[in-house]
């Protein structure tokens, strides 16, 4: 397809909307996007989901291909591990990554949503804000919009439509009305609440900047993450009901209950939050889960990408980075096929199973942050993990560093790191120390059961 030939319309201007939108018009196409929000340059940003995400290198890669990852990292904190916080209030640092080459980016979501805004704009993309994808008919190739300020109708034509309106997507819905997608929610049973760790009394950190704190404590946790204002957006992630002696937000009915809770579970962190009782009450409980779709797109008129196709856990911190890779693998998909339909099958082709081995590791992440980074077994593995790691270097990639500091296709570093997980459990077990290991024999493991792993340009 020849780039201006076609209007490419996109429904949502949130963070895999804009950044789409983007690549898209400096590759030539015409773009018009709708979001159902008011303009958050003009009006601030109106919050919602998180407020700061974990960047890493899929997500920012996809921004470098926009040449927008310097500005991007201008406003971001670094952080280079997990900083373990111990019931008894004992801390202990676990890098991420092998130097600071591998570490995760802190950045501010409403901040990160404005800056590529603009960079939409810049590039020729035409936004309009306050309409609302409502309805689609696909056979007159029209969207129904609102002005949910007035209620305004207002109809657009279309030659094909790309859903970024995020986990509720209208989009989904409108084209279940007429071809099922196989779309399934699947809810955690676990929300989660945002708290603030506000910057110290000398204008500092109160706490490590460069590090993502996390209080795991068995069937839930707390998480911190910096901010560039020298504070830190605190998440606690709990089931939604208390059972078998472990809280729950059925239990927590005000900030009094909540409070204690915290003076017993997270007691190192509660002082840290003077406004915890006023936080407590205003800050809703937010909903997690899964959305699981069979397919992503109705022929070559519509098509889903991000959340809308894939909502997952935010426990590997990567459904935005997994939304801007979609990005990329689209527009390059729209760059090479004859159509929109070829298009749409290449793309859906390429990234669903890599959204379903995302969506699996997000949730086996939940149980590992909350459950195992304290565990003697777990921290020999990890242990072995690093040795093997720096062995072999070419083949032996722990998971984690697959998923946030490599681009290999998640699919393939989910089946790898099933691998290693075996062979690390078949070596280290009886074991209580790292010099009780058969390092030969696990070497020889390495070798026969993983191949090297590609060099990535
Ligand atoms: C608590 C939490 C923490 C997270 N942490 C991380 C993290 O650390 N790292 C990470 O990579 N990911 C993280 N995520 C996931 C990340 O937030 C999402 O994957 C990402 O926002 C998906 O981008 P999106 O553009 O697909 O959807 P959204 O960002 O939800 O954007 C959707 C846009 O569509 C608009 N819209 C909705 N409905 C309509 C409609 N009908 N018509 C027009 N517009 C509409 C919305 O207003 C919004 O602007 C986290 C999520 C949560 C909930």
């Amino acid at each position: 397809m020849t780039p201006g030939s076609h209007t490419i319309t996109l429904a949502g201007a949130g963070l895999a909307g804009a950044l789409l939108a983007t690549l898209l018009a400096r590759a030539g196409w015409r773009v018009e996007v709708f979001e159902r929000r008011a303009d958050p340059r003009a009006v601030g940003y109106e919050g919602g989901r998180s407020i700061n995400l974990a960047l890493a290198e899929r997500g920012l890669h996809a921004l470098r291909q926009a040449g927008l990852h310097e500005a991007v990292l201008a406003q971001a904190v670094m952080m280079r591990g997990r900083m373990v916080h111990f019931l008894d209030g004992r801390t202990d640092l676990q890098r991420y990554g092998r130097d600071d080459s591998e570490v995760i980016w802190s950045v501010h979501r409403g901040r990160l949503n404005l800056l590529l805004l603009d960079a939409a704009e810049a590039a020729g993309a035409k936004l309009h804000f306050n309409r609302r994808l409502d309805r689609a008919d696909f056979d007159a190739r029209t969207l129904r919009l609102v002005d949910d300020r007035d209620g305004t109708a207002h109809d657009a034509p279309f030659d094909a439509v790309v859903g970024a309106d995020g986990a509720g997507s209208a989009l989904r819905a409108a084209i279940t009305a007429i071809e099922p997608l196989g779309d399934r929610f699947e809810p955690l049973g676990h929300g989660y609440k945002e708290l603030e760790i506000p910057p110290a009394a000398d204008g500092g950190f109160r706490i490590e900047p460069n590090a993502l704190h996390i209080w795991p404590r068995g069937r839930y946790m707390c998480i911190a993450l910096p901010n560039t204002e020298r504070t830190f957006t605190v998440t606690l992630f709990l089931p939604s009901h208390a059972e078998g002696g472990a809280p729950g937000f059925d239990a927590l009915p005000d900030s009094a209950a909540a409070h204690a809770m915290f003076a017993r579970d997270f007691a190192d962190a509660l002082p840290l939050i003077p406004d915890f009782d006023a936080d407590w009450a205003q800050h809703p409980v937010g909903v997690l889960g899964t959305t699981y779709l069979d397919r992503w797109r109705l022929d070559g008129r519509a098509l889903l990408i991000g959340d809308a196709a894939h909502a997952m856990v935010p426990f590997h911190g990567q459904g935005m980075n997994c939304a801007f890779e979609d990005c990329v693998a689209l527009a390059r998909h729209i760059a090479q096929a004859p159509d929109f339909a070829s298009a749409f099958v290449a793309f859906e082709a390429e990234r669903l199973p890599n959204a379903r081995a995302i969506q699996q590791m997000a949730l086996e992440n939940y149980l590992e942050m909350r459950d195992r980074v304290d565990d003697a077994d777990y921290l020999l593995q990890r242990e072995l993990e690093r040795l093997l790691a720096t062995r072999h270097p070419d083949r032996f990639v722990p998971r984690y560093s697959m998923v946030t500091f490599r681009r290999i296709p998640y699919a393939t570093a989910f089946e790898r790191g099933r691998i290693q997980r075996e062979l690390l459990v078949e070596a280290t077990r009886g074991r209580a120390r790292l010099d009780e290991v058969d390092l030969a024999a696990a070497d020889r493991a390495v070798l026969e059961r993983l191949e090297p792993l590609p060099v990535e340009a």
